[in-house]
């Protein structure tokens, strides 16, 4: 059986790739940054009722250390890392006058850090297996940039740069990596948004509605299917048409 990892999969659009992935026939590896995230929270025991190994790990994905401690325990419990989707993201928004250096700082290392992190730990596991899937989560505000999030778009754009060398260094161990760039999609992140803000995204949106978190996932399911074997360095842009 093939095992899949999400990082930052307690909810949103991590869970959401959790569950459309299991229902692809994966073990699944769940992290989050605390055991909490898991509380009232039924993914694991949605993901087992599809007949699939689940476990959960806990580590800060911008931690170097912890990162390769839990790539040895998915390994150790699985047996072998097939894909590897590195979703956990934070925003700490403001206009870039008000931005403190220590929200700059939390951010890059939260989004952006955390793809090196979890790319060189499970990336060593697939080049042993001469083989694997490694989607990052991009954004809109990294392709585009977006005002009030200077610290969010340069992460989302570093993961641009990050999933082309990836492609470029790998490529040759049967290892593609790609990534998603969403627009905008109903998750907890994104209900923070103010009313107003919201209305205005709404007025440039192709689709005139934001998207849903499953239609995230089955983009990343068929980047991790066999239907996209040759398919690596690229951006694909799930947006409803936000950017034409
Ligand atoms: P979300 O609902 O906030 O979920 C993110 C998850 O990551 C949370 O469970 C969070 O835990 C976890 N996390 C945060 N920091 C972590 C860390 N250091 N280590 C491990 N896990 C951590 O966000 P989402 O909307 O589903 O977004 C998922 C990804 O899609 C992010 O990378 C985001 O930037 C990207 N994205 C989202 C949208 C959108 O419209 N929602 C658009 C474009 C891109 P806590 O609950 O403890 O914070």
């Amino acid at each position: 059986m093939a095992t899949a990892i999400i990082t930052g999969s307690a909810r949103g659009i991590g869970a959401a790739i959790a569950l459309r992935l299991a229902k692809d026939g994966y073990d699944i590896a769940l992290n989050d940054i605390a055991e909490s995230c898991f509380d009232n929270n039924d993914i694991t025991d949605k993901i087992k009722a599809l007949g699939v190994k689940c476990g959960i790990y806990i580590a800060d994905v911008s931690n170097h250390d912890a990162c390769a401690d839990m790539v040895k325990k998915v390994k150790a419990d699985f047996s072998s890392i097939d894909v590897l989707v590195n979703n956990a993201g934070i925003t700490r928004d403001g206009l870039l006058a008000r931005m403190s250096e220590e929200n700059f700082d939390l951010v890059i290392s939260v989004n952006q850090k955390s793809v090196f992190n979890m790319t060189k730990h499970a990336g060593a596991v697939m080049m042993k297996q001469r083989s694997g899937r490694i989607i990052n989560l991009s954004s809109v505000a990294g392709v585009y940039g977006n005002a009030g999030q200077m610290n969010y778009s340069a992460s989302k754009a570093a993961i641009i740069g990050m999933t082309k060398t990836t492609a470029k260094e790998l490529g040759s161990r049967g290892i593609t990596c790609n990534a998603v760039a969403p627009g905008f999609i109903e998750t907890p992140m994104t209900a923070q948004l103010s009313d107003e803000m919201k209305t205005a995204i709404l007025s440039q949106i192709a689709l005139k509605r934001y998207g849903q978190v499953e239609e995230i996932a089955g983009v990343v399911s068929f980047l991790a299917s066999p239907d996209a074997s040759y398919v690596t360095g690229q951006v694909i842009e799930i947006s409803g048409g936000l950017s034409m």
